[in-house]
């Protein structure tokens, strides 16, 4: 799934785009007729979607993507004398990618707060500005904006004036980095968004419409992706979530086993240590089963986690658990003090005396398919009142 939306979508519309900007011989109607349409839908859809999914960084993406097509629209080679239509090509080559760029960095904040309207004029002051600039500055500024200073190898868009690549250059770089950041859908329809811009302007003026069009609909699809994507999993421990586990349950077939990990005496450590160190151990959790082999790690709700083992028996699955099992009670968890820092050390200094650990344990219970359990949810009964066995007999244990 994740390859398909992030590598082969994009690519893909950029070439069905390329294809269709392309089109050898006379074009049908009906391409010339939707090549007309398709920009202002994705324009219309994309700003209601970002709005409704309160994505205020994408309708702004959306916003500098539209204004740079009416800005080159306007000031078309035909349509406005040489030295402007000039100028105004370098002004958006250089302005789009840097928007995107910043767009991809900013931390969401809406769209009709207070500080998504200073976004929003933010991005729309930029055309008047750069209009001001050519006005009270040409032909200075247009020499400055086109003035070559790279090296002729280093630049492969002859088109694009050089201060515009390096934007580009720029945020390839910002909008990779957000992506390996934050890791969702959206940073990643941003990267090919920049990637669609520099298709559009550095392939010349007819198809630049077509082209920034494709580069909003990425983002669009992106946005999708992501509210997608975030209605599946925790927002806390980065596991999937019920609901995921819910489908999962579903699809299962064949022999499999279903457990059930439950962190024991979990209202105590919220009570003892506060909230914020339970979500942290939460976590810790979450990150050690998801790495039981063989094994899919849900988060079931609270403090519970479901594991789903297909083709396992109850025997391997305990025996997997087990080994967890033993890891979290031995390690517990390493309380954040005033005086410890908040990043990792890059030395590993030897332990001072008297670090301060909480100790944390978990009781598991886990049923296989087959005999008295033949559908998922008698499975999950059963791997629940094993669980239940678990905490009965003691605690910090595994049950089948
Ligand atoms: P047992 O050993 O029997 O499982 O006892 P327990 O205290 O773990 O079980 P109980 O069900 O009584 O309490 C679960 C607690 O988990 C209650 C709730 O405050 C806490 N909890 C649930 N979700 C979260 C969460 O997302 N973050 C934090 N910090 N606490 C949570
Ligand atoms: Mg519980
Ligand atoms: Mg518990």
């Amino acid at each position: 799934m994740k390859t398909v939306s992030s590598l082969l979508l994009p690519v893909g519309l950029l070439v069905l785009t390329a294809l269709a900007v392309n089109f050898p011989g006379p074009p049908p109607e009906q391409l010339t007729s939707f090549l007309r349409v398709y920009p202002w839908v994705v324009w219309a859809v994309g700003v209601l979607l970002g709005l409704r999914f309160r994505r205020g960084r994408v309708v702004f993406a959306l916003l500098a993507l539209a204004l740079a097509d009416r800005v080159l629209e306007r000031f078309h080679p035909g349509a406005a004398s040489e030295g402007a239509a000039r100028f105004a090509f370098a002004a958006t080559a250089l302005l789009l990618p840097l928007n995107l760029a910043w767009l991809s960095l900013a931390h969401e904040r809406g769209t009709l707060t207070p500080r998504g309207l200073l976004r929003f004029s933010l991005v729309l002051a930029q055309p008047p500005l750069v209009a001001f600039l050519w006005l009270s500055y040409h032909p200075g500024l247009a020499a400055l904006l086109e003035r070559p200073f790279l090296p002729a190898a280093l630049v492969p868009a002859a088109r694009l004036p050089h201060p515009a690549v390096l934007a580009f250059a720029f945020a390839f770089v910002a909008t990779a980095v957000a992506w390996a950041r934050r890791r969702t859908f959206l940073e990643i329809g941003f990267f090919w968004a920049v990637a669609a811009s520099f298709v559009a302007l550095a392939t010349g003026w007819q198809a630049t419409t077509t082209y920034l069009a494709t580069a909003g609909l990425i983002l669009v699809i992106a946005l999708v992706e992501a509210t997608f994507a975030m209605a599946y999993r925790d927002g806390l421990t980065g596991l999937p979530a019920r609901r995921a586990f819910d489908e999962a349950l579903t699809k299962l077939s064949g022999r499999y086993s279903i457990a059930m990990v439950d962190i024991d005496h979990f209202k105590a450590v919220n009570d003892r240590y506060g909230h914020d160190v339970g979500d942290q151990v939460l976590r810790m959790v979450a990150s050690r089963i998801s790495t039981i082999d063989g094994a899919r790690a849900f988060r079931f709700g609270g403090e519970e986690f479901a594991l789903v083992f297909p083709n396992k028996s109850r025997t391997e699955a305990a025996a997997a658990l087990e080994v967890k099992r033993k890891e979290i009670a031995n390690d517990g968890f390493a309380l954040r003090g005033e005086d410890r820092p908040k990043k990792k050390p890059k030395r590993v200094e030897p332990p001072t005396t008297g670090t301060a650990k909480a100790p944390i344990t978990v009781s598991a219970g886990a049923a296989e398919q087959g005999g008295r359990f033949l559908k998922p949810e008698d499975v999950l009964r059963a791997a629940d009142e094993a669980l239940y066995r678990a905490k009965r007999t003691g605690r910090n244990r595994v049950c089948t």
